[in-house]
């Protein structure tokens, strides 16, 4: 499968690590938005937020929780931070394998652009 994030998973290509377990990859960002940029992505292929099957509850709130533990561990989670999951193409979505922004480390305005 011709996809960027399941090569990352299957190290075809080596991403900036910073959390690993047997269901979800996270890494930096290659082109951060705040001071700190991570994508929490499951390990298994589910292109966007459509395709969540019940199936998949347990994994999507793993994703949530493994957010807020990178948040506290990196001494940001108390100033706060932003969580962002973009679907398809009017959603800003441009990997299609579904994926978690974490950012922080500044002061985030609302609404999003
Ligand atoms: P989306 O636009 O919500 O789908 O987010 C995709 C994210 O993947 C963007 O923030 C990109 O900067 C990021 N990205 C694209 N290619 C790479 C890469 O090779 N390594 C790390 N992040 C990437």
């Amino acid at each position: 499968m011709d996809c960027l994030f399941c090569k990352m998973v299957d190290r075809e290509i080596e991403p900036d690590i910073v959390y690993e377990d047997e269901q979800v990859l996270a890494f930096n960002d290659i082109d951060p938005k705040a001071p700190t940029h991570i994508l929490i992505v499951p390990k298994k292929h589910i292109a966007t937020l459509n395709d969540i099957e019940e199936v998949d509850l347990a994994l999507i709130g793993r994703l949530q929780f493994t957010a807020a533990k990178l948040a506290k561990q990196l001494g940001f989670a108390d100033n706060g931070y932003r969580v962002v999951m973009n679907c398809n193409e009017d959603g800003g979505q441009s990997v299609y394998h579904i994926h978690m922004h974490l950012m922080g480390g500044r002061h985030f305005t609302w609404p999003a652009g």
